[in-house]
C-alpha cells in the first residue's frame, strides 16, 4: 500500500460516521419512509441506506406497484442505498432450544427469516429477492440486511456466493466479500407495546451515551417508530444530537472501499 492511500485510508478510519437506514420498507410504509426522507434533508441528511422487502409478509412483489417501484428508482437515482431486506420479513416456525424459541419469536415478533435458513433455502429467496430487486425493478443493489439482523451461516454464506457486498448484524457492518467487520452501534427503537416503547426511549438514550465514540453510529427507523409521537421526537432527537457531535452522514455502501466505482449486483440465471 502506498503511502498516500495509507493516509487516505487513516483519514477514512478517523471520520465519525452516522448511519441512518429506514427498514422494512414496501409500497405499505412509502408514507412514512418519505416523511422520514424529508424530515432528514431539512437537517441535511440527503441519502440513507433503504431496506426494502421484495414481498413484504406474502404480498405480490413490489414490483407490481409501478408508481413505487418509480418513486424507489428515483432515491437510488438520487444517491440513496437500495439494501435488500429479506423476501417475505416472515420466519418459519422456529425450532431448537429455548432461547432460540425466545429469540425467534419473542424478540423478533416472528420476524427473524433468516434466523435458522438452510442453504438451499437461502439461495432461493437470494436469487429471488435480486430478481425483483436488481433485475425487474433495475435497482443497484449491493447488500443485504436479515430481518431482526438474525442471519446464520449458512444464509451468510449463501450472500457471500451471490456476490453481495455487505451485512449487517445489531452490533457491526459485515464486508462480506473482504470477511471483515466493522463495529457499528446501533440505535433502534421497540414499538411493539407500550413498555417496550418507554423502555426503549430510556435504553436509546443510554445507549447513544455508552457509544457515543463508536467510529460509525448507525441510527435504524421502523415504519411503525412514526405512529408513536414520543419514539419520532426521540428519534430525531438522535439524529440531531448525532450531527451536532460532529459525525458525516453516510449510507452502509459508503463504508465499502472503492464504494462509487462498485457495480451493482446482477441476479443469477435461474437453475
Ligand atoms: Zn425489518
Amino acid at each position: 500500500m502506498s503511502a498516500r492511500s495509507t493516509r487516505t485510508s487513516a483519514k477514512a478510519e478517523r471520520a465519525r460516521r452516522l448511519v441512518v437506514s429506514f427498514h422494512d420498507l414496501h409500497p405499505g410504509s412509502r408514507a412514512a419512509c418519505t416523511h422520514f426522507i424529508e424530515g432528514l434533508a431539512g437537517l441535511g441528511i440527503t441519502r440513507i441506506s433503504l431496506l426494502v422487502v421484495p414481498r413484504w409478509h406474502g404480498d405480490a412483489p413490489f414490483t407490481e406497484d409501478a408508481a413505487f417501484t418509480a418513486w424507489l428508482r428515483g432515491l437510488a437515482a438520487a444517491g440513496h442505498d437500495i439494501c435488500l431486506h429479506g423476501f417475505f420479513h416472515q420466519a418459519e416456525a422456529v425450532t431448537g432450544n429455548a432461547v432460540n424459541r425466545l429469540v425467534g419469536t419473542h424478540y423478533t415478533a416472528g420476524e427473524g427469516e433468516y434466523y435458522q435458513i438452510d442453504r438451499a433455502t437461502a439461495r432461493d429467496r437470494i436469487d429471488r429477492g435480486l430478481h425483483i430487486l436488481a433485475g425487474e425493478a433495475g435497482l443497484p443493489v449491493v447488500g443485504f440486511t436479515p430481518p431482526a439482523w438474525l442471519l446464520s451461516a449458512d444464509g451468510r454464506a449463501e450472500l457471500v456466493a451471490a456476490g453481495l457486498h455487505y451485512t449487517t448484524t445489531f452490533g457491526a457492518v459485515d464486508l462480506l466479500q473482504l470477511d471483515r467487520q466493522l463495529r457499528a452501534p446501533t440505535i433502534v427503537y421497540s414499538c411493539r407495546a407500550a413498555w417496550r416503547r418507554g423502555v426503549s426511549r430510556i435504553w436509546v438514550r443510554f445507549w447513544a451515551w455508552v457509544n457515543a465514540g463508536a467510529p460509525i453510529l448507525r441510527i435504524a427507523a421502523h415504519p411503525c417508530d412514526f405512529d408513536h409521537p414520543s419514539i419520532e421526537a426521540s428519534l430525531w432527537t438522535r439524529v440531531r444530537a448525532a450531527l451536532a457531535d460532529g459525525r458525516t452522514p453516510a449510507t452502509y455502501r459508503d463504508l465499502l472501499p472503492g464504494a462509487a466505482e462498485l457495480a451493482p449486483i446482477r441476479p443469477r440465471a435461474a437453475a
